[in-house]
């Protein structure tokens, strides 16, 4: 393939509000152009009032898929023919791909992170987790290490609205997977220090530390151990306080750009079938510095 759009080009796609910012047109063109594959990727502009004309249109237009990102990844659910367990247990879908002539939804943020976990040089299976934060990010980490089969979780979140609804959620991934989780309230301070200290791995799915607000830290760095894998869903900045704490204290540490750059990677398999070329494209758009 050239760098023409021809008469036989397939288009794929972000949907969002706002979108303009997104790495993932630069991803995905990058990998279509390296394996000489005849698609492009768009970012379109996109609001819950405008969705179901985008996705009526974007079918009758025989897409291969597309991606979706705030505030669309719930609003996507009522038009989808189906979901995979992944998008089901998390209520929410940033990958819609084609089968025939039906649209699932498949959500890839955390398939994104536990490929970030492994690019580490961790292996997280059988082992124990403290999971901060139960918004979008972090419900699909929980659920895809559910299903991967970390041995047990520490959801810690606020004890507000959203903690009966985490709890449901809990119960139905104890039930459905092998994974033993419970909900913890992330302001009690020895509460959370016994989850951590009982984790092999700490990863924070919440918003702080993210810029603007940089010197924020969703713990205390006495509740930090040299043993313990710490990670930070957060790419901006690419060193939160809470990792800069943790290597101080000698954890080993990563932090969100590969979760991002995986989440996309997975979702570039669902459309192609073909796998990424990660080290291309890690060397072009995710510079760790
Ligand atoms: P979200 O759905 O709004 O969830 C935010 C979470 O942060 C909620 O669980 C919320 O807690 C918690 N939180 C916010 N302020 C808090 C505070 N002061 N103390 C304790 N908890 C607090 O957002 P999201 O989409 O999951 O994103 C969360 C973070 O992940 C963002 O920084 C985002 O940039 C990052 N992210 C990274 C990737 C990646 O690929 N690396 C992908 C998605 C998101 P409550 O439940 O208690 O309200």
């Amino acid at each position: 393939m050239g760098n023409e759009i021809t008469g036989a080009t397939g288009l794929t796609c972000l949907l969002g509000h706002p979108v303009a910012h997104s790495i993932s047109p630069q991803m995905h063109n990058e990998a279509f152009r390296l394996l000489g594959l005849d698609y492009r990727y768009l970012a379109f502009d996109v609001t819950p009032e405008t969705l179901e004309h985008a996705f009526t249109g974007l079918k009758a237009l025989h897409v291969l898929g597309f991606n979706l990102t705030m505030p669309l990844k719930t609003a996507i659910l009522p038009y989808l023919d189906d979901l995979t367990p992944t998008a089901r247990l998390s209520n929410s879908v940033n990958t819609v791909y084609r089968d025939g002539e039906r649209y699932i939804g498949h959500m890839t943020d955390g398939i994104g992170y536990m490929r970030s976990v492994t690019d580490a040089g961790f292996s997280i299976i059988g082992k124990k987790m403290t999971l901060l934060g139960a918004g979008g990010a972090a419900t699909a980490i929980l659920v895809q290490a559910a299903l991967d089969g970390v041995k047990e979780i520490y959801v810690c979140k606020r004890k507000n609205a959203s903690w009966d609804k985490t709890l449901a959620l809990i119960e139905q991934i104890n039930r459905e997977t092998s994974c033993n989780v419970s909900l913890h309230d992330i302001e009690d301070s020895s509460e959370l220090t016994r989850c951590i200290s009982n984790s092999d791995i700490l990863t924070n799915a919440t918003n702080v530390g993210m810029a603007p607000d940089i010197e924020s830290c969703p713990v205390s760095p006495d509740m930090l151990f040299p043993e313990l894998i710490v990670s930070d869903i957060i790419y901006n900045p690419r060193e939160t306080k809470l990792i800069q704490y943790a290597k101080e204290i000698g954890c080993p540490t990563f932090n969100g750009l590969y979760m991002l750059l995986y989440q996309g990677a997975a979702s570039f398999q669902c459309w192609t079938g073909m796998e990424m070329p990660i080290t291309p494209i890690k060397e072009k758009y995710f510079s760790i510095k």
